[in-house]
């Protein structure tokens, strides 16, 4: 399989460390709020990725984080703790924000069909590997302790900007600087805040109490679960220039190599043209796309429709468009599993490798969304249905699922609908003659009635 690699700037054959397991990390959420539709975009490529791993003939062993630990979340390391902030507002504990927000999130890509990494890792289960890293970076000279925290001194790392291509003068002239004028440089950056007492998330350290840098959890975890020396790294494209390059930095300084051989990075959801932001009033979560009458894979069948690395416009009518297309595809899929017939075995064949190879270059899901639907437009065949359920691993559409398409409602006259239930009185009542009898009239006005397990429908004649 060929993936893009943000570090080399090109496609690449993928190849494991250890024979065909791709060990893998991705970034999950922060789980002070409720995520979002474009968190979820990011979640739906991890997954999509891990499906066409398996699909393309690999094995995968995937960690996420969960970052429950309250730090300060801006990327210089200043701001407010934004899981202080969500405690004191829904008058909470940090713990209690955090679990309550976890559940939603896994509720959510349940929902999403986003399968569930191997292994889930919470942030505040591992601090002393956290403190144990950052230990190593100052005994290797990497860090330096000021009156603040213990911080990454990017000047000791020549290898500092190569993920995003910046050099640390223009990193410098990005940044916001707040200045912090014990750093050695803007740009150091974190590994262990000292805390206030106020704080209300802190351990005890070496360095008296206090909480992780945003980077050090994803350093210190995917080390401990994957190895020192891992395959694949996964997160949002705005992770690059901080938070990623950083994780390099820290990964790389300890280990005195290179720590991941390829890093993939899932491209943003915009909305209507813009940015997702609370004050615009678009941030959107699956819950009010449910509330708003679609079904949470309406909105997987929408990403899929994107490839990852290309910015996705979510509009609404976009999720219309793409509500109907799930529709017709489900409705045409159910006549296909109810067919009898068969598809001659060389078409199947051919669209199959047209799929697995649109999959293995670098997950152009858009053109394997096209392969199904070439398949689906062949005469309705069992073949075509079991088609679909193979591509069905990489495209989590739930198409195992696909059920009679509900009949269309019906506008019933009265006159109809008394002499239906006259004759549902008259079937309760074992009167079969004049229930047959009110049949034929039915029909005669041009409606038919069908039996059901607990009523009947009426229907029309065509
Ligand atoms: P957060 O919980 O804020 O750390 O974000 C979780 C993930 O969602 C990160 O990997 C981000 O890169 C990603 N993300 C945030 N906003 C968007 C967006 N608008 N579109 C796609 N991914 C996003
Ligand atoms: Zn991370």
């Amino acid at each position: 399989m060929k993936v893009y690699n943000t570090l080399d700037r090109e496609k690449e054959e993928l190849k494991p460390i250890e024979g065909n397991l791709v060990r893998m990390y991705s970034c999950g959420p922060t789980v002070y709020s409720y995520a979002h539709i474009g968190n979820m975009r990011t979640y739906i490529f991890m997954d999509l990725l891990r499906r066409s791993l398996r699909y393309a003939g690999y094995k995968v062993k995937g960690v996420m984080n969960i970052t429950d630990v309250g730090h300060l979340l801006s990327d210089g390391d200043e701001g407010e703790d934004k899981m202080q902030k969500a405690a004191q507002k829904e008058g909470k504990t940090p713990w209690e924000i955090a679990a309550f927000y976890t559940d939603a999130f896994f509720k959510d890509i349940d929902k999403l069909n986003i399968g569930r990494p191997e292994i889930i890792a919470k942030a505040t289960e591992h601090i002393p590997e956290m403190i144990e890293f950052v230990q190593e970076l100052l005994e290797k000279g990497y860090a330096y302790e000021i009156s603040d925290g213990i911080y990454f001194d990017i000047g000791k790392f020549p290898g500092y900007g190569k993920l995003s291509g910046q050099t640390v003068d223009e990193k410098e002239a990005g940044a916001r600087i707040e200045e912090n004028s014990e750093k050695r440089h803007p740009a150091d950056f974190a590994l262990w805040k000292k805390a206030d007492k106020n704080h209300i998330m802190q351990w005890e350290s070496p360095w008296g109490m206090g909480f992780p840098g945003w980077h050090i959890e994803c350093s210190a975890m995917s080390k401990k679960y994957l190895g020192e020396v891992f395959d694949l790294h996964t997160g949002g494209i705005d992770a690059v220039p901080v938070h990623h390059e950083n994780e390099i930095a820290q990964n790389e300084a300890r280990a005195g190599k290179k720590t991941v051989n390829y890093w993939m990075h899932g491209e943003f959801m915009m909305v209507d043209g813009g940015k997702m932001s609370k004050s615009l009033g678009n941030v959107y979560t699956v819950s009010d796309l449910e509330k708003k009458g679609y079904l949470p894979l309406d909105f997987r069948y929408f990403c899929l429709n994107a490839h990852y690395r290309k910015k996705l416009n979510f509009t609404f009518e976009g999720m219309d468009a793409a509500h109907t297309s799930y529709e017709r595809l489900r409705n045409s899929l159910y006549l296909h599993k109810m067919s009898a017939e068969k598809t001659d075995p060389s078409i199947i064949e051919d669209l199959k490798k047209k799929f697995k190879d649109a999959v293995e270059d670098d997950l152009n899901v858009p053109f394997a969304l096209g392969v199904l639907w070439e398949a689906v437009k062949l005469p309705k065949s069992k073949d075509v249905y079991a088609l679909a359920l193979d591509f069905d691993k990489v495209l989590g559409l739930s198409l195992d699922k696909v059920t009679a398409p509900a009949p269309e409602k019906i506008d019933v006259p009265e006159e109809i609908a008394s002499l239906a239930e006259a004759r549902f009185a008259a079937k309760k009542e074992k009167n079969w003659a004049e229930a047959d009898r009110l049949r034929a009239e039915i029909a005669a006005k041009g409606y038919s009635i069908k039996d059901t397990k607990d009523g009947y429908e009426i229907g029309k004649l065509a």
